[in-house]
């Protein structure tokens, strides 16, 4: 991975475990699981597991704004952590206690670097409540800026109450995405796009995901296998040579990082060191 160039970052980069892959294995991250719901339906995602709040099970492995204050306060003592990320276990941007948490752990923890990832649905709407409350970074999973792809990856979508299937559904997400992007990274946040590579369906399409994010402002991309489940369980995980092809024609537009395992919405720690990552033994993250 090439250093993330931009001074204005750099602070930032040079402490994430998640934007800079010689830190990756030396700093911690920890994941408060405070954002249960989604709004869109991801054909790979296990829904069973990011249904609701209301959902016995689910409901009962997720904190509130405050019992995660007090998570972050009791892990910090315990390590080097040095980022608090919000990846689910659904949506962060679905879930108005992210921002509340955020804005709480600021007064609180301000040193830490805030860290959150989303499906990018609502970031036109909250990227200034996002920029405000001090979120450093942000993930941003687009898996298709071209409609008829989107339409094989998502079956709907929920915005402002309302249900939309088909190419009204990702014709909204697409372009809200976009918007997103390009609205928090020119409020100073730093953006990463994550993009999941799914065989047969956008993996020749990528490098035009890489193209677009760019321009939008996006500084890192992340390109992940498929973890085959749910309407995708039969797809093929993709192969290493078949990561790495793609992974190297993005490169060529920007930075790729590659030490990423795809931890979980709970996890805390140093990211893959054994011993010392950690989580709360509750549904694994939709982080993808
Ligand atoms: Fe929602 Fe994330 Fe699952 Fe997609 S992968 S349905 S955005 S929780
Ligand atoms: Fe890393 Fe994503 Fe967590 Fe942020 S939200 S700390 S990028 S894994
Ligand atoms: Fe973030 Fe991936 Fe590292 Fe987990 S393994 S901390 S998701 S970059």
């Amino acid at each position: 991975m090439k250093e993330l160039k931009g001074s204005k970052f750099a602070h930032i980069t040079k402490a994430h475990p998640c934007f800079n892959e010689k830190m990756h294995d030396k700093v911690g991250r920890a994941h408060v699981p405070i954002a249960p719901k989604c709004n869109i339906y991801c054909n790979f995602c296990t829904r069973d597991i990011n249904k609701d709040e209301n959902r016995p099970g689910v409901a009962s492995c997720v904190m509130d704004s405050d019992a995660a204050i007090e998570h972050v306060k009791n892990v910090t003592e315990d390590g080097p952590i040095s980022v608090v990320g919000v990846a689910g276990p659904g949506d962060s941007l679905a879930n108005p206690d992210t921002i509340k948490f955020f804005k709480k752990l600021g007064e609180e923890k301000p040193d830490l670097i805030k860290c959150m990832s989303t499906n990018g649905l609502l970031l036109p709407d909250l990227a200034e409540e996002v920029a405000k409350v001090g979120v450093n970074t942000i993930t941003v999973t687009v898996n298709a800026i071209n409609p008829e792809i989107a339409e094989k990856i998502y079956t709907f979508i929920k915005y402002h109450d309302k249900v939309y299937k088909g190419r009204e559904a990702v014709e909204i997400l697409i372009k809200n995405q976009l918007d997103g992007i390009e609205k928090v990274s020119n409020l100073g946040v730093i953006v990463k796009v994550n993009s999941v590579l799914i065989p047969g369906v956008n993996d020749e399409h990528i490098i035009e995901i890489a193209k677009e994010v760019k321009k939008r402002g996006a500084s890192l991309m992340n390109v992940l296998p498929l973890i085959p489940l749910n309407k995708m369980k039969d797809i093929p995980k993709p192969t290493c040579e078949q990561i790495e092809k793609v992974r190297s024609e993005v490169e060529e537009i920007i930075p790729v990082f590659r030490a990423c395992t795809q931890c979980r919405a709970d996890a805390y720690g140093i990211p893959g060191k054994k011993h010392e990552d950690h989580h709360l033994g509750i549904t694994p993250a939709s982080h993808y």
